[in-house]
């Protein structure tokens, strides 16, 4: 696959969904991979430099941390784009309406410029698989497809299940919104979390009912945002994977002990070769 970067520079303004607090966010055309930088201090976007999977996912290098990153990973993902700055004023990448769509459409009207040189696919030659009690998520040798399956029993959300082959991704993907229980919000203002989460910018479901007036985007508008989170997730590798994806329940924690398992897998390839 060819390098791309954005043709032009990209602001935008919102507030983070865990912090609560306004944030700019300048996207600008690079050469070095993605690269967010936080008060001078510059963090790629990559694996080895992701320090928290609570609730959302956070990079960090040099005490600087940008969390939250994961939506708009997955509108570089949607876009193929392999090399762009991120420049944040603040700790938190803007929430927006909690989808990755303002990314997506904002980086398509900015444009693209092709990069010389090209990145490879990642491969795997033995199925990876990552679990937590009854969550895992595992990746198989085989053409790029991804499954997902989560199970919220007794509320409006239930058993949904949602399989993508990375064909469609504005329609069916890039406006999910993300989501929680009312009865869960508690617990995460008390942990500092979702404090800038709203019924403008995230599903809310109390029981058998989505307490948002205008309902869902989607009947399986969950599902469909936790492969928005996984695309974003996995994109922390740096390259496009070629495999087979299987998640049930899964969360950023096991989104990236998947891609930390598949980095390590691809170190030991790379070593065995003469
Ligand atoms: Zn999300």
């Amino acid at each position: 696959m060819r390098r791309r970067t954005i043709a032009h520079e990209i602001l935008l303004q919102g507030v983070g969904l865990h912090r609560g607090t306004p944030v700019e966010l300048c996207l600008r055309p690079g050469e070095g991979g993605i690269v967010f930088s936080r008060g001078g201090v510059r963090i790629p976007a990559r694996t080895e430099h992701v320090v928290d999977t609570r609730l959302n996912t956070a990079i960090g290098a040099d005490g600087a941390v940008i969390s939250t990153i994961e939506h708009l990973m997955s509108a570089l993902w949607g876009h193929c784009l392999t090399d762009c700055e991120v420049e944040i004023r603040g700790d938190e990448i803007p929430v927006l309406d909690g989808s990755a769509r303002p990314f997506f459409l904002a980086i398509r009207e900015a444009g693209f410029a092709e990069l010389s040189g090209e990145v490879d696919p990642l491969t795997v030659h033995q199925t990876l698989r990552v679990e937590d009690g009854p969550s895992w998520i595992e990746a198989r040798p085989g053409r790029f497809s991804l499954t997902y399956e989560i199970d919220f029993p007794g509320t409006a959300i239930g058993l949904q299940r949602f399989s993508f082959d990375g064909s469609g991704y504005e329609a069916e993907i890039a406006p999910a919104r993300t989501f929680g229980l009312l009865r869960d919000v508690e617990a995460m203002h008390a942990q500092g979390l979702a404090l800038g989460g709203s019924l403008d910018n995230a599903v809310v479901v109390d029981g058998e009912k989505v307490v948002n007036p205008e309902g869902l985007r989607f009947p399986d508008e969950c599902v469909r945002h936790k492969v928005l989170d996984l695309l974003g997730d996995l994109w922390t590798l740096g390259a496009p994977l070629c495999a087979e994806i299987s998640a049930v329940r899964a969360s950023h924690k096991l989104h990236i002990a998947l891609a930390k398992k598949i980095c390590g897998a691809q170190t030991r390839v790379r070593g065995g070769r003469p």
